[in-house]
């Protein structure tokens, strides 16, 4: 009997012992670390920007359960925007720059940091499988205009014309006026963008788009450039980016976001707190009338967060729990702000 009453104390005082711990801890470091390892969430997990995302998610999560390889899944599911003709912001079909021409930029990561990208690209279909090819075959992270074009042919890559009938009439009438305003979520706003977390907790990220309409010719984005559209570190979490590429190149957007989750941010908070960054630098900038720019986040607890500057922006994400899905994400303006 004395033994048992003993041992109910013990295990008592120790109860009281740990949760003591944890109130004195609260809001430490270690706390949201307790917190933290003690939430489980199942992988894989995909999230991707705008709604084209939700057909690229598909792919990829098929890709997965099929064995690919995480960049393989992102190869396959974001090049399903890059082949439709309906999707005006990225690969075939993507609205051109100012001379007509359609040039594009993609970029991927592993979890190892390994990376590849493309910039300028013209004529080539998948900026996004020419990238994997810089990361797989070359010594470099990084090729762009005439020399990735050069790059992707010997690779077997074959020249095609991007610019569809819709794209030229659109440019044509853009001529008539030649004013560089792009409109707020539609001419340059939707790259694809995609994250996953795959089921042993590594990260991987893809970025694909055909950058701003009407942009000047040579203009390159952020989209192509690791640390401003993509941004992982397989300890601590990844982050992509869409909208006005200037602004997020000016702010290291994407790798920005990584270094407030390695604080412990949330990755809606991350995305958050860059977000308010990039519109406290631009709120008196020339770029502030058009300026629109969204995050999307993945930590390496496969918890996911966005955020965007204002309202329109959305992902899609995909999860074992929930399947494929469209989310809405939250914004500093909304739509009656602007
Ligand atoms: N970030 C891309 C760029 O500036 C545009 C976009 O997100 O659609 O090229």
């Amino acid at each position: 009997m004395f033994k048992r009453r003993k041992f109910i104390k013990k295990v008592a005082l120790g109860t009281v012992g740990v949760s003591t711990i944890l109130a004195c801890l609260d809001n430490s470091k270690e706390a949201k670390k307790v917190a933290m390892v003690s939430k489980k969430i199942k992988k894989p997990v995909i999230i991707s920007t705008w709604r084209h995302g939700l057909a690229a998610n598909e792919e990829a999560w098929k890709q997965l359960e099929n064995g690919a390889s995480t960049l393989d899944a992102i190869v396959a599911g974001v090049g399903i925007p890059e082949a439709d003709p309906k999707v005006s912001s990225v690969g075939y079909g993507g609205l051109p720059d100012r001379e007509g021409k359609v040039t594009l930029d993609a970029c991927i990561m592993d979890h190892h940091s390994n990376c590849g990208s493309v910039a300028f690209l013209q004529g080539i279909k998948h900026p996004i499988v020419v990238a994997k090819k810089v990361l797989d075959n070359t010594p470099h992270t990084m090729l762009v205009g005439e020399g990735a074009k050069q790059f992707a042919l010997s690779e077997g890559f074959v020249e095609e014309n991007l610019l569809t009938e819709k794209s030229k009439q659109a440019w044509r009438k853009w001529l008539k006026k030649s004013k560089y305003t792009p409109v707020i979520n539609i001419e340059n706003h939707d790259t694809i963008s995609m994250l996953v977390i795959d089921e042993a907790g590594n990260l991987s990220g893809g970025c694909t788009t055909s950058g701003a309409a009407w942009k000047m010719h040579g203009r390159v984005g952020d989209s192509p450039i690791i640390g401003a559209g993509l941004f992982l570190d397989n300890d601590v979490g990844a982050a992509a980016a869409t909208g006005l590429g200037e602004a997020i190149i000016r702010t290291a957007g994407s790798a920005m976001v990584v270094e407030l989750m390695r604080q412990e941010k949330s990755p809606n908070e991350a995305c958050k707190e860059i977000v308010e960054r990039i519109y406290n630098k631009h709120k008196n900038h020339k770029d502030m009338p058009y300026l629109q720019v969204g995050f999307i986040a993945l930590n390496k607890q496969g918890e996911y967060g966005s955020y965007s500057l204002r309202g329109g922006f959305n992902c899609a994400v995909y999860d074992k729990e929930k399947g494929n899905r469209m989310e809405k994400v939250t914004a500093r303006m909304t739509r009656k702000d602007f």
